[in-house]
């Protein structure tokens, strides 16, 4: 899967390039990632990206042009995706959304925002998605494309053991369980003791118990959710009932 980036800071992108599970995946050649820095499509002595606001008020707005000649490019380079760009208005990043990049594998252009945003004739000519990463202001959409990077890549098949994706929060329509690994007595607490006894069907329903019961207790909507689509069984319901009661 191809990323291009446009951004005025390439060199954050080391940090998933250069560590973790995404740095391993491109070794292993699941995916690639191309920045495009903006001033280099300008013309001016300063290589202008931005401007005062029409209209008056704070802080500057990258350009149009800078913008489109660089997607230009990127489109001759080969890359015919859906072009996605960031911002708080935008739709909120979630699993879903994140799994049909997946399942599509399709080459994605994403575009990073600086200053107080993009010229909007830009993003209606060009953009395809907007996406947001949560109600609140970030200082420009490098980490929210790295977010999203991250969040597909994760899950592209090779990147990490198919197991690990299967009962992570959200998969299951639920958060996870807790996890917990040696010593057993730590600080003086020990490990539930379910987790010690190897039996593997009653470690099932305890990380199974503890999941509705995280889930019930920060995001119930998911519970919700979770009902909606028949993916709660009668023992789900039923524990569901007494963590209620
Ligand atoms: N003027 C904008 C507003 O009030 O909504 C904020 C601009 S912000 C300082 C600069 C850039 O950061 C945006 O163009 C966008 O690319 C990125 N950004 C900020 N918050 C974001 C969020 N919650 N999700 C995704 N990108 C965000």
């Amino acid at each position: 899967m191809r990323f291009d980036v446009i951004t005025l800071f390439e060199p954050m992108f080391a940090a998933i390039t250069e560590n973790g599970i995404t740095s391993r995946a491109m070794r292993r050649g699941l995916w690639s990632l191309q920045t495009w820095n903006p001033r280099e499509e300008t013309e001016d002595n300063h290589r202008t990206v931005d401007d005062r606001p029409f209209g008056g008020g704070p802080g500057m707005v990258m350009l149009a042009e800078p913008l489109a000649r660089t997607l230009k490019r990127i489109r001759r380079s080969g890359n015919k995706g859906r072009v996605i760009s960031f911002a708080p208005n935008g739709k909120k990043l979630d699993d879903q959304t994140v799994r049909r990049w997946v399942a599509d594998q399709n080459d994605l252009v994403l575009i990073c925002g600086r200053y107080e945003g993009i010229d909007q004739r830009f993003l209606d000519h060009y953009v395809d998605e907007t996406v947001s990463i949560g109600d609140f202001v970030l200082s420009g959409g490098e980490l929210a494309a790295m977010v999203l990077i991250d969040a597909v890549v994760r899950q592209l098949p090779g990147a990490i053991k198919e197991l690990s994706t299967l009962d992570e929060s959200f998969s299951t329509g639920l958060l996870d369980a807790p996890h917990y690994t040696r010593p057993e007595i730590w600080e003086g607490e020990a490990v539930p003791e379910v987790l010690l006894t190897g039996h593997h069907a009653n470690i099932a329903k305890w990380t199974r118990e503890r999941a509705l019961e995280i889930t019930l207790r920060t995001r119930p909507d998911l519970i919700e959710k979770a009902r909606i689509e028949g993916k709660l069984s009668k023992s789900d319901t039923d524990w569901l009932k007494t963590l209620r009661d």
